[in-house]
């Protein structure tokens, strides 16, 4: 594929070898960043232009900046990964691409073309390439773009900044995946019909926080939302979606329907469950039935998926009511074999018979 040229201006001062090394060795995650960003800009009349590589740096911004006061930002997470034949790859970047436009258009912001969108990502995959941790590490990228019009009226800014930023990171689980606990808030929703549950904005991260801080005071370490409406169905996590295991083959995960996000991870797994022979059904599942299912031991297995995370069993559940067990509350075979399948094709030690692996051409 052709790539887009985006001019490079280094840094004067770049992190040293020795220093970089040091912080590779735990950077733990979203702490430690790469010396460079992308940065491109959108005017109204002029569309999208100067994108430029250029050392990381804190940002001029207007203190009327409208993202500063309306949350016009939208944003994407990816990895890029170190394979073992010391290729280095993204998975599935033209998802992350469409859905970005998609959440643009949700909230009213410029569509960034998805070559351009992509473009960024490898310009500062390749200028910071010596930040790609090896083995289970990899590095994080941090897509997003910000209205910054200074202008205190209400309506859509006339000027944006797409930034992209990289962090590496480590296995999200050090000393492998352990199951996590999850709290089924009964007084916070994530998302109405209607409104920007479907968007990746940081917008439903901030309504989100407070009923993740309740989940941890109940100590547990994710939050799982019902729906708005009902308060009945099972929609997501914070920031993972969510599937069923079931003893007779079946894996259930909630329908999209505006009030979830579309998860990458989540399609992904899919499609590997669909054709591992497994009965999939995108459905409204409800909190009753949950309970239920987990009772009678007809539901084997739970799990989180996303890009940071992968796939994170649920072991066990708390809620106003009381808590509850899955089977065993362990890593579960269904979800290990999943984890397996698709971390082997984004490392590249499986095949990749879907064509969602994307080598990045370093000489570019
Ligand atoms: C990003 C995100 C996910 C997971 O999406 P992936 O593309 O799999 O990383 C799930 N839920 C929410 C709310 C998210 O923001």
């Amino acid at each position: 594929m052709d790539t887009l040229l985006i001019p490079r201006r280094p840094h004067a001062s770049p992190t040293p070898p020795h220093a970089r090394a040091a912080l590779l060795e735990d950077p733990g995650f979203g702490k430690v960043f790469t010396d460079h960003m992308v940065t491109v800009r959108w005017t109204e009349g002029k569309g999208w232009h100067d994108a430029q590589v250029c050392p990381r740096e804190p940002f001029q911004l207007d203190p009327a900046a409208a993202v500063l006061h309306y949350a016009q930002e939208i944003f994407e997470g990816l990895k890029a990964y170190r394979t073992r034949g010391n290729d280095v790859v993204l998975f599935r970047p033209q998802a992350n691409a469409q859905r970005f436009r998609e959440s643009a258009d949700r909230m009213a912001m410029p569509l960034l073309p998805p070559d351009l969108f992509l473009g960024a990502i490898e310009s500062l995959v390749r200028t910071d390439a010596d930040w790609i941790p090896t083995g289970e590490g990899s590095l994080y990228l941090r897509p997003f773009m910000i209205a910054t019009e200074a202008f205190l009226g209400v309506r859509p800014a006339a000027e944006y900044t797409f930034c992209v930023i990289a962090c590496p990171v480590g296995a999200y689980f050090k000393g492998g995946a352990k199951p996590v606990t999850v709290w089924v808030s009964d007084n916070y929703t994530r998302a109405a019909p209607g409104g920007t549950g479907a968007a990746k904005c940081g917008g439903n991260y901030a309504a989100s926080l407070v009923a993740q801080a309740e989940a941890i005071k109940n100590g547990c370490d994710q939050v799982v939302f019902l729906d708005a409406a009902e308060h009945r169905y099972v929609e997501e996590l914070g920031g993972m979606n969510v599937f069923f295991v079931f003893d007779d083959n079946t894996i259930v995960t909630p329908p999209l329907g505006g009030t979830i996000l579309p998860g990458v991870t989540r399609d992904s797994i899919l499609t590997l469950a669909k054709d591992a022979g497994l009965t999939v059904q995108e459905r409204l599942y409800s909190f009753d039935e949950w309970q239920a299912d987990a009772k009678s031991g007809r539901l084997r297995e739970a799990f989180a998926c996303g890009t940071a995370a992968v796939l994170a069993a649920i072991g066990e559940i708390r809620h106003a009511g009381g808590s509850f067990k899955i089977a065993d509350g362990l890593d579960g075979p269904v979800t290990c074999k999943l984890r397996d399948q698709l971390t082997g094709i984004q490392r590249g030690t499986a095949p990749d018979p879907y064509g969602w692996v994307h080598r990045i051409d370093m000489e570019g």
